[in-house]
């Protein structure tokens, strides 16, 4: 059957129908559509207010390269300017190929980047080192445990040293719904309440936060991507997390076949969960040593740093503790973590994704 006209255009062959209005569109009409969408979630979610200087939290990976794009396409509109920042998590063989794919996306974009290393905002450590120093104690799950929250740091600290006033990460629908299904599953009621929105104001001095794409699907951010022909690293990392998160991603797949809706409908229902008042967390202090936002003495980063330097990892990332394989450490209470405490979610593992095919006439 051939392909219809477009629906929006009516002049080109549409390419696509997409996955949630089942819209037939050409390339062209659909990035426009994807772009507009974008535009719409900031403007009506008062995400980046005219005048911000945004750090963009630049992997290499495609969710953060079609951020990176489309932010820059609106910036004019939105009246922001736009910085890349990446982190060199020091992970040999995999860290330097995506970098070297921001450096060529901040280069044709004409976009300034800093690279902030792991190894020279904390000590010495890389996450190779850190891996070496948790070999034997769930290598993936300690990686991913430490590289969440470390990142976050990272973010934050590259952001500043760059005059940011905000920070913009690239997770999407997919990735959102992944992590409601997660805390879910676990039980964890507190980051379920913290989880909803589409971002941080920024408590405790932090800078604010916002996960712009956070309400569009993974299919489509690929689908943008191979339109708009966006050169993007797409190798898994070598620590890449195969607990828990693999099995929530493969559950929400067959929620997906059965209930097209199913992504942002776990979306929008952790918007609206509130903690009872019973379960809300003491208010939050400062850490001691660092001064973030932190309901023990040190927050989590400095928490799981001290554990290194002491040798001793396991301390940090917790002794087994239930569901706390990918999220934070057992040094913080489970429900009671601030939200500037919690950790970045973990980046999910890059794969190479085909456009989809039914998707495509
Ligand atoms: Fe860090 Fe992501 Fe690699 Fe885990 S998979 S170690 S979170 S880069
Ligand atoms: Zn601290």
């Amino acid at each position: 059957m051939p392909a219809p006209q477009c629906a929006s255009c009516g002049k080109a062959r549409a390419a696509l129908r997409r996955p949630r209005s089942g819209q037939a569109l050409c390339g062209a009409c659909f990035c426009t559509a994807f772009e507009a969408e974008v535009l719409h979630t900031v403007v009506a979610g008062r995400l980046l207010p005219p005048g911000a200087v945004v750090a963009v939290g630049a992997s290499g990976g495609k969710d953060s390269t079609v951020l990176a794009h489309v932010l820059r396409e609106l910036a004019p509109r939105l009246g922001v300017s736009l910085q890349l920042v990446a982190v060199d998590e020091g992970i040999g063989g995999y860290r330097d190929a995506a970098l070297a794919a921001v450096r060529r996306q901040a280069a044709r974009w004409e976009l300034p980047l800093t690279i902030v290393a792991y190894a020279d905002l904390f000590g010495g450590w890389t996450m190779d080192a850190v891996a070496r120093s948790t070999a034997g104690s769930g290598r993936s799950r300690s990686c991913c445990t430490f590289c969440g929250v470390l990142r976050r740091r990272a973010l934050e600290e590259g952001a500043r040293l760059v005059g940011a006033t905000h920070v913009v990460t690239g997770h999407n629908a997919d990735d959102m719904a992944e992590t409601v299904l997660m805390n879910f599953l676990r039980g964890d009621a507190g980051r379920l309440a913290r989880g909803g929105g589409l971002g941080s104001a920024g408590e405790g001095g932090a800078l604010p936060r916002c996960r712009p794409l956070q309400l569009a699907s993974q299919k489509e951010v690929v689908l943008y991507a191979h339109f708009r022909r966006l050169d993007y690293f797409s190798e898994e990392c070598v620590y890449a997390p195969e607990a828990f998160r693999g099995h929530a991603r493969h559950l929400l797949k067959l929620l997906e076949a059965a209930r097209p809706s199913a992504v942002l409908d776990l979306v929008h229902s952790a918007e609206r969960l509130a903690l009872a008042p019973a379960a809300r967390p003491p208010p939050a202090g400062a850490c001691s040593r660092c001064g973030a936002l932190a309901s023990r003495t040190l927050c989590q980063a400095c928490a799981l740093l001290d554990g290194l330097d002491r040798g001793r990892p396991r301390l940090a990332i917790g002794k087994g503790r239930r569901g706390r394989d990918e999220v934070g450490p057992a040094v913080v209470a489970a429900s009671g973590t601030p939200q500037e405490e919690q950790q970045e979610q973990v980046q999910p593992p890059a794969q190479k994704e085909a456009v989809p095919a039914v998707l495509t006439f």
